[in-house]
């Protein structure tokens, strides 16, 4: 229907991007994709220069179950489809070909190959940079300006100009991700470009709070967020560190062999987490803590300002400038508690993340364990008795009911007390 409208109007439609990549690469030439990217091109109006936005409005009205947001002035706009069974979860990307207004008609094939030629040479990597025609072609319908075939069949991930990581260091991590994904290699040269943005300092500005490039550090996060969450995490870190790549998220930041200890800690404890407590406990975000033990790795003066430049959540910014001294605290207290209940006391105080966060820092298995039991265990703890059996057996409601209750608690954590009988004989 897209391909419908423009043709009607005189333009051009493609799919570009990852959605020709997948085709291409799909044993079948068959595929669900869910994110659908195309670009307009060939019109010759200047009213046309909306011409994404003009026909994704177009469709909306085609297919009313579609929400439709534009982004920016003419530039592009998306249509999604929420929990329509029809198209579970499609989104559409329309945008227009960013070019510079050509006063010929569509017709004129160099015109056309030149708008879309640029619209994708400003693209990451030649595997991203086909467009596939959908309307009416007289040339073969796949635009493939930069070997993006043949890289796909050699199997390498191939950045279309040596500037491209200076211009964007988040196309490194994006580099990564696509080689790791795809099981493909970054090519030679490639190799070379991001070694370079590197050693030139590119990372300063993705590391460095910077007003004028917020977009930048949304960027980043969403790189490292889709890194982190993928099953090949760490062949990803692994490579980026190689690479040096690790330096734009902070200039010292390195994969040392503490911290991959640490992170593989904390892959234990979150899949037996998973497992025991996934009713009681709100659900762990793995991706996120796995991102806040590396931002841990850290100089402690720098994890704060890190955590604010990637934008993360509030409540990360604060667990990482809080780390330091709730690790002191829970390290220097537990070695000098005897009982169970003095352990809980203290732990109740931290959210289970900071728990986490502390027990895969700490190189002392006794208090490893420790905090293991109370998270599974000691903070699951009920006394027998509740407020209700208070009232039954006479004692008066109010604050002090709280006070009974605690110390019940602690003394049923202490062994002191075992059950129903034992608590009431210990109230008295
Ligand atoms: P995925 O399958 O992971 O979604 P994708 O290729 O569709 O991969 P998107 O992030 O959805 O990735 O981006 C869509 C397209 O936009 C890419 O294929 C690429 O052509 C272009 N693109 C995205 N991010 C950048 C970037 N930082 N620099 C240049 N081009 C980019």
């Amino acid at each position: 229907k897209a391909a419908q409208f423009a043709e009607q109007w005189g333009w051009h439609l493609y799919l570009v991007g990852g959605a020709v990549r997948d085709l291409l690469l799909s044993e079948t030439g068959s595929l669900l994709i869910k994110d659908i990217d195309l670009v307009v091109d060939g019109f010759h109006q200047a009213a046309d220069v909306g011409a994404g936005v003009k026909l994704a409005t177009a469709l909306q009205e085609f297919y009313p179950a579609a929400r439709l947001d534009i982004h920016g002035a003419f530039q592009t706009a998306a249509l999604l489809w929420h929990e329509d069974p029809e198209f579970d979860s499609l989104g559409i990307d329309i945008a227009t070909a960013r070019t510079e207004f050509y006063p010929y008609p569509a017709a004129n094939p160099e015109v056309e190959a030149s708008s879309i030629r640029q619209d994708l040479y400003r693209r990451d990597f030649t595997i991203n940079a086909m467009a596939l025609r959908l309307t009416a072609a007289t040339t073969p319908p796949l635009l493939d300006f930069f070997g993006g075939v043949g890289d796909l069949q050699t199997q390498q991930i191939r950045v279309l100009h040596p500037n491209s990581f200076i211009e964007d260091p988040t196309r490194i991590f994006r580099g990564v991700r696509f080689a790791i994904r795809l099981g493909f290699h970054l090519e030679t040269q490639t190799t070379d470009y991001i070694r370079y943005a590197i050693n030139s300092g590119v990372y300063d500005r993705t590391a460095q709070a910077n007003p004028k490039t917020p977009a930048l550090q949304t960027r980043l996060k969403t790189e490292l967020k889709y890194l982190l969450q993928a099953p090949y995490w760490r062949s990803a870190l692994e490579l980026l560190s190689d690479l040096g790549a690790l330096q734009c998220i902070h200039s010292t930041l390195k994969l040392e062999p503490e911290l991959v200890r640490q992170l593989q800690l904390l892959e234990r404890c979150l899949q037996r987490f998973d497992v025991t407590h996934s009713q009681h406990q709100p659900q762990l975000i793995h991706w996120q803590l796995r991102l806040e033990t590396i931002i841990a790795a850290i100089a402690p003066q720098f994890r704060q300002p890190v955590a604010k430049n990637l934008q993360l959540p509030e409540d990360v910014i604060e667990r990482l400038a809080n780390l330091d001294r709730s690790q002191t605290q829970i390290l220097s207290s537990l070695p000098t508690f005897d009982r169970i209940s003095q352990v809980v006391q203290l732990l109740k105080q931290f959210d289970l993340s900071m728990l986490i966060l502390i027990a895969v820092r700490c190189r002392n298995r006794n208090i490893r364990r420790q905090i293991w039991r109370y998270l599974t265990v000691w903070a699951h703890i009920q006394p027998p008795l509740t407020g209700n059996d208070l009232r039954r057996l006479g004692y008066k409601p109010g604050p002090q009911y709280r006070q009974i209750l605690d110390n019940l608690l602690a003394a049923t954590l202490d062994g002191v007390v075992i059950d129903r009988d034992t608590a009431e004989a210990f109230i008295k």
